[in-house]
């Protein structure tokens, strides 16, 4: 299995539903976040652009979190998501220097936290918070090697981009158009 997530950018509308879903789900500390909503206006006036995008951890194939922990606290789990073991975290925060998507905070108790796909819920058969409160649907996560999922859908029916592909982190979210 390989989990991943596809946001169908032209779906989302920017309410920041998700936002406040993964706090209260995760109980994500204050001043800190897992996801958040980037909004870019491109073009010039009156030809304009606006993207709308719910970003996060990207779980990516080529982390440089997980190849710099010093410890393995930052580790793959079998379906492909990137995780965090706390009791394994000293803290040392290499891996939120060397994340470039600064997906990554200390958590109060000294260990390092962000996303996790909320694993928690999807080994239960449920949605993510973000993709269970999203009202308009922009938000699937699911098995991409799995032809009939959603994201394998919509996969190989829209165009698809990933965030500062550049930094070589290969992320498993994407952005579909
Ligand atoms: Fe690691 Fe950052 Fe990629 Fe998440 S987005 S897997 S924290 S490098
Ligand atoms: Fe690993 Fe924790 Fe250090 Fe991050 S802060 S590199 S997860 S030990």
């Amino acid at each position: 299995m390989r989990r991943v997530m596809v946001i169908d950018a032209r779906r989302c509308v920017g309410c920041e539903a998700c936002v406040v879903a993964c706090k209260t789900e995760n109980h994500v500390p204050d001043g800190a976040y897992r996801d958040w909503v980037v909004q870019e206006t491109r073009g010039e006036y009156p030809s304009l652009e606006l993207t709308i995008q719910s970003q996060r951890c990207n779980h990516c194939s080529n982390a440089p979190c997980v190849a710099n922990c010093p410890t393995g606290a930052s580790h793959y789990r079998g379906d492909g998501t990137v995780q965090v073991d706390r009791d394994k975290c000293t803290g040392c925060r290499a891996c939120i220097a060397s994340c470039p998507y600064g997906a990554r905070y200390v958590a109060p108790e000294g260990h390092v936290e962000k996303c996790t796909l909320c694993v928690h819920r999807l080994d239960r058969g449920k949605p993510t918070a973000c993709e269970e409160v999203c009202p308009t649907s922009a938000i699937a996560t699911g098995d991409r090697g799995d032809r009939g999922s959603v994201v394998a859908l919509r996969l190989r029916r829209g165009t698809a981009s990933v965030v500062t592909p550049e930094a070589g982190t290969e992320p498993n979210v994407s952005y579909v158009r």
